[in-house]
């Protein structure tokens, strides 16, 4: 949490707040229109002996502390509120559905409160756009079902415009239940940018959730595939 505080004020990122009792960090890059793009990543990892999580959520974490230090510090079009969420894992012993998404869903509650907390009014965000487990040297990263197909395609459009090829983008997946699920129970369209199959076997693979989800299993190159179409597509979100 400090690291991520310090990198934001280090990026020229005023006014970053930590809320609680979740301990969601966020910040905002202002921007000339009205309402605003909420960008999310969890920085909470699976509470597993010697767990690391370098790509269960410090992936996102990176993606998302690059893009505060490369976007304008001020947009042409809404702002962008950038979202490090706590409590995305269920405790240990609790199912998901029970236990996960705590840092968001608190996000949420606060944005339909009326905005407290450095969460903004619920009927100020445009949109909601979550990076997760985006480190696998192996990137792909579907539709996933749940997801804001219009959303998505911004990102696989930026892609081909970069590089001629929507790659990591493309195909599609079952829908999984993440940060950005609290937002669509709110209404708020949104995408969840992740590779949920990680390592051998089938999705989530055999490195999920397991001491093997540690440096040896990312590359940063993975974090540009996803980060450079991401500096293109998110400031073009109206
Ligand atoms: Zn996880």
């Amino acid at each position: 949490m400090r690291l991520i505080r310090g990198r934001l004020r280090s990026a020229g990122l005023r006014d970053v707040r930590v809320q609680r009792p979740y301990r969601n960090v966020v910040a905002r890059i202002p921007g000339a229109e009205s309402g605003t793009v909420v960008v999310g990543a969890h920085y909470d990892t699976k509470d597993i002996p010697r767990f690391v999580g370098a790509n269960d959520g410090a992936s996102g974490v990176a993606v998302l502390l690059e893009l505060a230090r490369t976007l304008p510090a001020r947009l042409d079009g809404p702002s962008i509120d950038l979202a490090f969420f706590d409590a995305e894992e269920s405790p240990r012993g609790e199912s998901f559905d029970s236990g996960g998404d705590r840092g968001s869903g608190q996000f949420v509650r606060y944005a339909r409160g009326g905005g407290r907390q450095g969460s903004p009014p619920l009927l100020q965000i445009r949109a909601m756009v979550l990076f997760d487990m985006v480190g696998d040297c192996d990137l792909h990263i579907p539709l996933e079902a749940n997801s804001d197909a219009g959303l998505y395609s911004k990102f696989s459009a930026a892609a081909q415009d970069e590089s001629g090829s929507d790659a990591p983008f493309g195909g599609e997946a079952a829908g999984v239940l993440d940060d950005h699920t609290p937002f669509l129970q709110a209404g708020v369209p949104a995408v969840d940018l992740i590779d949920f199959d990680y390592g051998p076997g089938p999705s989530p693979g055999g490195w999920w959730h397991t001491r093997q989800d540690d440096l040896r299993h990312v590359c940063a190159r993975s974090l540009g595939e996803v980060g450079a179409p991401a500096l293109a597509a998110l400031p073009a979100i109206r």
